[in-house]
């Protein structure tokens, strides 16, 4: 981090900032120039807060060189996390393919769709059971009861469940869920991110659609902070002045992504698009491109789904689908390993 103080600051402030930044642990390397003096921090300046030294009197401009993440920093942490969710893991060269119905809606769905997506491949099932809808008038998933019948599908079917909480007082019905979705209506409500970090389970954080790269990662970090490594994020689209996807799937962030954080990312091409038809195109992309896993939405009667029907691909699209991921994704390591 790098101050610059306005022209002949006061002494006395000046070493009034000069202790406060001692005691935040960072050290400060003092440059007095003909016109200007510049303080240059170093050390973690991740916990400093910008907005507090350039209200000072005597300070001009503040500026960061280092990212304001730590713990999701590659930088700190240049080896993948891995995380391990019942016997599979998530990152680490594995592909993971969380699939299922945008919400539960009755027993025999949820069977009949995990069942479905085992068989093709998928290796995590994904429900909602607490649904954000932008309608009050819509379905808002069934609940308490939506986490029951996922819990049945788990002890049918053995695939470890992920679903979404929108409030921290949701939290005592997840005991039995394997990974806790944080959606991206939710990326910055920090008091629940707050409360996730408190706990051990895995947080797949869904990117924001307005967010950017960096604010996505303080989501990130407010969970790690808590002491919680196991986080996952979901490139999931992004809104832009384009009406014809849903949303619009920011690619880029896979490989971005890699770069900035040690973090598995997952791609969701159903939110993304709005679209079935487009769902398997951007998944081979997503996999191309090295993701770790996708989120891809099947319903066994997507007409009738009380949710995203039109994003849904059909079981039999999606073994066709997932038959073809797997290759691909095995044809991607290999080559990666070989350019290495
Ligand atoms: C979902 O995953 O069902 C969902 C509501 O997605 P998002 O938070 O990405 O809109
Ligand atoms: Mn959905």
């Amino acid at each position: 981090m790098i101050v610059v103080l306005k022209k002949n600051p006061d002494r006395g402030q000046l070493d009034s900032l000069l202790q406060w930044l001692e005691k935040q642990n960072v050290s400060v390397h003092e440059s007095v120039g003909e016109s200007s003096v510049i303080l240059g921090l170093v050390g973690d300046t991740s916990r400093i807060d910008m907005d507090l030294i350039s209200a000072l009197d005597i300070v001009d401009t503040v500026k960061r060189v280092q990212e304001p993440y730590k713990n999701a920093n590659r930088k700190f942490h240049p080896s993948d996390t891995v995380v391990k969710v019942g016997d599979t893991q998530i990152g680490g060269g594995n592909l993971t393919i969380m699939a299922g119905p945008c919400s539960v809606e009755s027993e025999e769905q949820i069977i009949a769709v995990a069942k479905a997506v085992k068989a093709a491949g998928a290796t995590m099932l994904r429900g909602g059971a607490f649904k954000p809808r932008t309608s009050p008038y819509s379905f808002q998933g069934l609940g308490e009861e939506g986490i029951r019948l996922l819990e049945a599908a788990k002890r049918e079917t053995g695939l470890p469940i992920v679903t979404e909480i929108m409030d921290a007082s949701q939290l005592k019905y997840f005991e039995n869920v394997d990974v806790i979705q944080v959606g991206a209506r939710n990326m910055q409500n920090f008091n629940l991110l707050k409360i996730l970090g408190a706990q051990e389970k895995p947080v797949m954080i869904k990117r924001g659609a307005s967010s950017t790269y960096e604010e996505w990662l303080m989501s990130a970090e407010y969970v790690m902070a808590g002491g919680n490594e196991n986080v996952i994020l979901c490139e999931r689209g992004i809104r832009t002045f384009e009406t014809y996807t849903r949303n619009t799937l920011d690619i880029s962030a896979v490989p971005v992504l890699r770069t900035l954080t040690h973090l598995p990312v997952i791609v969701d091409p159903s939110h993304a698009t709005g679209k079935a038809s487009l769902v398997a195109p951007l998944a081979y992309a997503a996999v191309a491109l090295g993701a770790d896993g996708l989120l891809i939405e099947v319903h066994n009667d997507p007409a009738h789904a009380l949710s995203d029907g039109p994003q849904s691909l059909r079981p039999e699209a999606f073994e066709t689908l997932a038959e073809k991921l797997f290759p691909l994704h095995d044809y991607v390591v290999r080559m990666k390993g070989e350019t290495e």
